[in-house]
């Protein structure tokens, strides 16, 4: 049976014969009639039944010619549903589907047979620094073993999972997952990310601070538990011994709950370090309220040079004083008993003037980057300079500043370090997408900076000025 079968005409045929056939008998009989000719009559009544029969196909053939000439949009698609409705349909879906991969919160990205990226999501574009527009995947990923591994795939659709490693800016680990899928009879590539840093880290940081703590614990966990033992021995009634011992005691006990406090707040830090902060602080009043709360011999050898607007940085407030803590600490410890500290801010300055303001300011200094950030365009900075006029740090220890667990004996003999203040320093720093840098000139004093990343870009304006 015919798709085009229209049953409205069987039923208008019946009626149309019978009027016909009448029609013909009427004329027949008016014929017969006027002439009395019975041939006559019969002639002219069956020639005007045949010549209106064949008026009358002529009449539905060319009704059911047009009918045939449907708009392509009015014809059935071969679901039976309607193109129009089909069309609308398809369009519904791709939109449905693209929708779906941009609320995705992991990088998502579909490429083509011939490995063009059709669809990304922001989490994707991000991570890989995509722009909207369509490119092929081996010019936009630099990645050989994931573009590898994609052409691996589109050559024998068998899906792969596996480890990414990245380390520049900070530790990142992911697990990549690629899958082929049909769609109208076209292959494409399904390109997803998970990040699994923290996992990874977290694990890490287990093994580590396991290590660190035990290792650093145990020579203030001997020097008390010795103590103690003197005290229940031979020093038993000997009252200055005693005296003594337990100010040795306390001193090693405050020790080892600095140690464990650090330990945590840098893998704390470490955790988190591959995220960068996306709130905004205010760097000068962070830096004001670390010196109010210094004890007034302390605060009376600092001094505050720069212009007291507020700079506002993206980053975590805590973190930030903890960074500002830790430099004028080491400051006031290190750089002489009653030396004065001067703290420099600065602020709108592109990377390279950062830098310069940062660690050029002595002429016949060493210098070094502790951690320096990725390159980003437009980007502007703020640099917290912390200068001290004490003995200095020789060159040949400056690579090892911010390393765990180093300190210079020399300098930090009996000062109670635990020796992972830079260290912290520098995690928060890079978890910020800052630098860290120092300068030393020994008998002149020693400079930490850091340099950190406005809120503000070099052509637009702050986007956020929130104390958070
Ligand atoms: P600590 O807890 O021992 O101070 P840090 O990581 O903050 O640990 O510093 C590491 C070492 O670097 C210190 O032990 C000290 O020897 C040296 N140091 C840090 N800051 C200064 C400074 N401003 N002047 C001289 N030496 C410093």
């Amino acid at each position: 049976m015919s798709d085009n079968h229209d049953p409205s005409s069987e039923q208008t045929t019946l009626p149309w014969m019978i009027a016909l056939i009448a029609g013909g008998g009427i004329c027949a009989m008016l014929v017969f009639v006027t002439t009395r000719s019975a041939k006559l009559a019969a002639l002219i009544g069956s020639a005007l039944i045949v010549s209106l029969l064949i008026g009358w196909w002529a009449a539905i053939w060319a009704r059911a010619t047009r009918s045939g000439v449907r708009p392509l949009a009015q014809s059935n698609s071969p679901s039976g549903m309607p193109l129009a409705e089909t069309i609308e349909s398809g369009v519904a879906s791709t939109r449905f589907a693209r929708a779906a991969i941009e609320a995705t919160p992991n990088p998502v990205i579909i490429i083509d047979q011939g490995g063009q990226i059709v669809a990304t999501n922001q989490a994707s574009r991000t991570r890989f620094s995509l722009g909207e527009e369509q490119v092929r995947f081996n010019n936009a990923i630099r990645r050989p073993d994931l573009i590898d591994a994609v052409e691996g795939v589109l050559k024998d659709r068998q899906p792969r999972n596996y480890p990414i490693e990245t380390r520049v800016p900070v530790d990142r680990f992911e697990r990549v997952s690629i899958a082929a899928f049909e769609f109208r009879g076209a292959i494409f590539v399904l390109v997803s990310v998970q990040d699994e840093t923290e996992i990874r880290m977290s694990e890490r940081m287990r093994a580590d601070f396991l290590a660190n703590a035990s290792h650093e614990l145990r020579t203030p966990l001997a020097a008390i538990i010795g103590f103690i033992e003197t005290l229940r021995g031979p020093a038993r009634d000997d009252e200055v011994a005693r005296t003594k011992f337990l100010e040795v005691m306390h001193l090693q006990a405050g020790r080892m709950s600095r140690l464990i406090s650090d330990l945590l707040s840098l893998s704390r830090i470490e955790l988190n370090e591959h995220v960068q902060p996306t709130g905004s602080c205010n760097l000068t009043s962070a830096v004001f309220e670390a010196v109010d709360g210094l004890t007034p011999d302390k605060k009376q050898r600092i001094r505050i040079v720069g212009d007291p607007q507020p700079i506002w940085l993206l980053g975590d407030r805590d973190e930030m004083a903890q960074v500002i803590s830790n430099l004028i600490d080491n400051a006031l410890k290190y750089g002489g008993a009653r030396e004065s500290v001067s703290l420099y801010l600065s602020s709108d300055l592109i990377r390279d003037d950062a830098v310069t303001t940062a660690m050029r300011q002595w002429e016949d200094a060493s210098r070094l980057p502790l951690t320096s950030p990725p390159v980003e365009r437009d980007r502007l900075y703020a640099v917290l300079r912390v200068e001290d006029l004490g003995p200095g740090i020789a060159r040949q220890h400056l690579p090892r500043l911010s390393e765990r667990f180093f300190r210079i004996e020399d300098t930090a003999s009996g000062k109670g370090g635990t020796g992972l203040g830079l260290a912290i320093v520098k995690h928060i720093v890079s978890r910020h997408r800052g630098g860290l840098v120092v300068e030393s000139e020994l008998g002149r004093g020693s400079a930490f900076s850091v340099y950190l990343p406005q809120t503000s870009a070099r052509f637009g304006t702050a986007d956020g000025t929130s104390d958070g």
